[in-house]
Formats: C-alpha cells, sequence, structure tokens
C-alpha cells in the first residue's frame, strides 16, 4: 500500500484546537502509539517541500546522526514522558539545510491512556546560523578568517597532549613580516589589509591540511607542524615559505617585495609547556630580527643565555 494510501486526512475535529496548534508551531504531526502518521500540517509543504499525506518521507531528509534520537523521543513519551524536546537538522526538497527544534508530548484519554503522540516542530535554522557564526567569529580573525589567537593556543595544547601521548614531536614557528609598517605608510593602511589577506593565502598555500595557521594579531602569525620529528624537515618547510613570501606581490595595483622572519621551536620532551615553547619561538624571532631579519632561526638555549655568543 501506498504511503498517500496509508494518510488519513486530519483527525483533529475541534477547528479551535486545531487553529491553536497550527499558530504555536511551524509544522506539527501526530502518531498513533504504533508510530504511524496520523496528520501533518498544511505547512508541511513550504516548509520542507513535501505535501502533508507525503510527509513519512521526511525520514530520507533527516540527516542520518539525529534518526536514533527521534526515535528514543518517540519511545520516550511512549514510556510516559510528559514532553521531551530535540533540535535536528534536515534537509528540504529544494536542497536547503533546516534546523528543527522538535516538542513532542503525549495525548492522552480521561483515564490516562495514550492515545497519540504529537511532534511540533519549530524551523530554528536562523538561530542556528547566528549561533555558528558567532562561534565562527569568537576563534577566527576576521581580516584572513584564520584562527585567531584563541583557537591557536586550544590546537597547541592539543598537540602537546597528543606530543605526551604518542612522544612524537612538532614544530612551533613564529612569523612576523618584516618593516610591515613600510607598507601600511606607503601604500595605505587598506593596501595593508588586502596584503595581510593575500599574504595569509599564499602561506596556507605551502603548508599540509594538518598543519595549523593562525593569525595572533597585527603582522604576526604561528604554524603549528604536527608530527615532524627532525628539524631538517621543519627547516625545508621554513625555507618554502621564506622563499614563497619572496616572490613579488601584486595588491591594489601595487607591485613590491616583502620579507619575513621566523623563530623555530621544536616539542622536545613532556616537560615542554605551551607558555615555554612560545617564550622560545619569541626569543628566537627576536634573535632574527637583531640579526636583520629575512631569516629564520631555531631556539638554542645556550643562545638565550648568552645572546652575545649567538
Ligand atoms: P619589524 O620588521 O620589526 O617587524 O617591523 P614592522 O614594521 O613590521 O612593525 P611591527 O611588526 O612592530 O608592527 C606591525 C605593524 O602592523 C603595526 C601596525 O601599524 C600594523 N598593523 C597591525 N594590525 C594591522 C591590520 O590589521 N592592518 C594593517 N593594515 N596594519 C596593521
Ligand atoms: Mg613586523
Amino acid at each position: 500500500m501506498s504511503q498517500r494510501a496509508e494518510f488519513n486526512p486530519p483527525v483533529i475535529q475541534d477547528s479551535f484546537a486545531r487553529q491553536i496548534m497550527e499558530q504555536a508551531w511551524d509544522l506539527y504531526c501526530k502518531f498513533d502509539v504504533h508510530g504511524k502518521l496520523t496528520y501533518a500540517s498544511s505547512r508541511c509543504l513550504d516548509l520542507i517541500g513535501y505535501m502533508p499525506e507525503e510527509f513519512q518521507q521526511i525520514v530520507g531528509l533527516i540527516d542520518s546522526e539525529y534518526r536514533i534520537d527521534l526515535h528514543k523521543l518517540f519511545i520516550q513519551i511512549l514510556q510516559g514522558s510528559s514532553s521531551s524536546k530535540l533540535e535536528f537538522r534536515a534537509r528540504a526538497t529544494s536542497g536547503a539545510h533546516l534546523w528543527l527544534e522538535c516538542t513532542a508530548f503525549p495525548i492522552c484519554d480521561t483515564q490516562g491512556e495514550l492515545l497519540e503522540i504529537i511532534f511540533a516542530l519549530n524551523d530554528i535554522t536562523l538561530r542556528k546560523n547566528q549561533e555558528s557564526r558567532l562561534v565562527a567569529m569568537a576563534f577566527r580573525d576576521p581580516l584572513t578568517s584564520l584562527p585567531n589567537r584563541r583557537l591557536f593556543k586550544e590546537h597547541l595544547l592539543q598537540q602537546l597532549q597528543q606530543a605526551k601521548r604518542t612522544n612524537r614531536a612538532f614544530a612551533l614557528l613564529y612569523v612576523d613580516i618584516d618593516d610591515f609598517k613600510i607598507i601600511n605608510d606607503t601604500m595605505g593602511h587598506d593596501v595593508g589589509d588586502a596584503f595581510l589577506q593575500e599574504f595569509a593565502k599564499r602561506i596556507q598555500g605551502c603548508l599540509r591540511e594538518v598543519d595549523t595557521f593562525a593569525r595572533m594579531g597585527g603582522d604576526e602569525f604561528t604554524i603549528l607542524l604536527p608530527g615532524v620529528d627532525c628539524s631538517e624537515h621543519v627547516e625545508s618547510v621554513a625555507q618554502r615559505i621564506i622563499q614563497c613570501v619572496e616572490q613579488p606581490w601584486e595588491v591594489q595595483g601595487h607591485t613590491f617585495t616583502t620579507t619575513i622572519s621566523m623563530g623555530i621551536t621544536m616539542y622536545r620532551s613532556d616537560q615542554t609547556d605551551a607558555v615555554q615553547m612560545m617564550k622560545e619561538v619569541d626569543i628566537a624571532l627576536y634573535q632574527v630580527k637583531g640579526k636583520g631579519r629575512n631569516h629564520y632561526q631555531f631556539y638554542d638555549k645556550a643562545c638565550a643565555n648568552s645572546p652575545a655568543d649567538c
């Protein structure tokens, strides 16, 4: 028997109650205690793209990770719960993604016998999209869309934990553009901004997907290279980045060249912590800047204690 033939017309006889239900929720539907759909409200078509009588097919549009939770929601009501809520994602027939908030509750007779189960749904797509934009903003640099300092710190802490667990080293690189102020001063702040955006894209192109590239602020960037055990490997990445930056830049009609300086440190032992590693790359970067810029340097404990010898 087809879905259409199984579907019964609306069974809410009380038109007042029906109007309230239709106003209160974007969509609502009723199931009998065996889980058979007995009614779906008319806005089904606007919201999901199915006619009410085709509503049973919505199961195929629900993101698979939420299907079991929706089933559990039904079981909870069947087992006596007075109301239960779930937010889930589905796809409309148009292909658009929808977030729906579902409130499930029972309809009982005067003896308390369960007659049917209502699923009342509201379209919360707008709120969910705003929430995910806010979360993204909290962890992304607005100019370059790179991870910001906060997200970088989380990645560094994760990397440290993983290195302690697996005993596999990783490298931390601290990059600062040389004489960036000159770009701002001679070509304007807008060109400086556009350059930072291009810079982010170009460096990203030198890295693997697993690497983290973040903007710490201003013209300072950090790079995490996980799973690199030897300094030669890190050195080849550093050289590649430096050479890549040395290629001419064309930004908003201006052609120019620029260079970067880089401090590098490697995870050495499980005694290493995030603060210490950040301090080390800072010292190494400071030394590169002091020696005339356009180069990289690994942190060296001996140099840090007596920089005059290095
Ligand atoms: P150094 O070689 O020693 O690194 O000198 P620098 O000229 O690059 O200067 P420094 O790194 O100390 O300072 C970075 C400058 O970047 C300072 C600030 O005016 C500028 N800046 C910071 N944030 C932005 C931004 O979002 N956009 C633009 N256009 N400029 C920025
Ligand atoms: Mg700089």
